[in-house]
């Protein structure tokens, strides 16, 4: 478990981009979510050491970001793996591992290979990474990863550039390699969530928006959610009565995607309302924008 108390940080003096984290980060996959520009990067900088703590703690199973031992519990793939890319995939590793595990030649070797069979790339051994396919040097970087056996870990993107088809595939890559371990994930698709979290964090101008898990994060807007359809010229009306997520406009008629806690009822605006079953980006945008009524 990773405990974050009241973590600020400022690039310059007085402009704080973290404001006060106080934040608990339990076993499973925890998906970190939030606007550019929202602090994912500073927050995982934090929690990597990369850059210093100002101020506020961070302790993982009770030990500070500040302990060197910190260092070797944890483990960080950044968004694009392309170190050495003239290096053979299994000295890549070899390299990683004499950093960062500890353990004696014939362990490590071990260790690597272990490590090889269960992200797949063992035949890819003396491939240079360089001539690896994109999905190949991800599962280098995974393995890279899982070196030294870290409690906690925390994959940047780790999505970003796949296409839908093959993401499928990689949600269970990522399952596999990295069940019963810690993991925080910062991401900016929003299918991750459905197929990967176990929790979600929710960013917004550097402090937290939302903290919960799945099931929670998911009936946020449960029996809420409204689709109702009137006349574009009734509009800006609806938006004023109504808490309007989204709308989409076909012809002469838009749909409204409505929060209320009870159904919006047919009137001289409203021509017709079903309830909605909520999206993950549903959720995003209620938890993202401000109600669009006034007062
Ligand atoms: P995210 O990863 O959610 O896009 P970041 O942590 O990268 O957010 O950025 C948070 C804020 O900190 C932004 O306003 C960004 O402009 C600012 N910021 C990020 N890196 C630096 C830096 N090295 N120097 C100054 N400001 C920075």
């Amino acid at each position: 478990m990773l405990e974050i108390k009241g973590l600020s940080y400022s690039y310059r003096r007085n402009i704080p981009v973290l404001h006060n984290i106080n934040l608990v980060i339990k076993n499973g996959f925890n998906l970190l979510i939030g606007e550019n520009g929202s602090g994912k990067t500073t927050l995982i900088k934090n929690l990597t050491s990369i850059l210093p703590l100002q101020q506020g703690e961070i302790l993982l199973d009770n030990l500070s970001v500040t302990c060197p031992e910190y260092k070797k519990k944890i483990s960080y793939l950044p968004q694009s793996f392309d170190v050495y890319p003239t290096l053979p995939v299994k000295e890549i590793l070899r390299f990683v591992a004499s950093a960062k595990s500890g353990l004696n030649k014939s362990e490590q070797e071990e260790h690597i290979s272990k490590i090889m069979d269960l992200t797949n790339i063992t035949e890819y051994a003396q491939k240079k990474l360089k001539d690896c396919s994109e999905g190949m040097r991800r599962r280098v970087g995974i393995a890279s990863a899982l070196i030294g056996n870290p409690d906690f870990v925390v994959l940047d993107e780790p999505t970003a550039g796949i296409d839908p088809k093959e993401r499928i595939q990689f949600y269970k890559t990522l399952r596999t390699c990295f069940n019963g371990k810690t993991v925080l994930i910062s991401t900016h698709i929003l299918d991750d969530i459905d197929f990967l979290a176990t929790n979600v964090i929710m960013l917004s101008q550097g402090c937290i928006k939302y903290t919960g898990d799945y099931a929670a994060f998911r009936s946020t807007l449960k029996g809420k959610l409204f689709e109702a359809t009137c006349d574009l010229q009734k509009l800006s009306s609806i938006i004023q009565k109504y808490h309007v997520l989204s709308t989409s406009i076909t012809g002469e008629l838009v749909t409204c995607k409505i929060v209320s806690e009870e159904a919006p009822q047919h009137d001289s605006q409203i021509i017709s309302v079903v309830a909605s079953e909520a999206s993950v980006e549903d959720i995003w945008l209620y938890f993202q924008g401000g109600d669009t009524r006034n007062g």
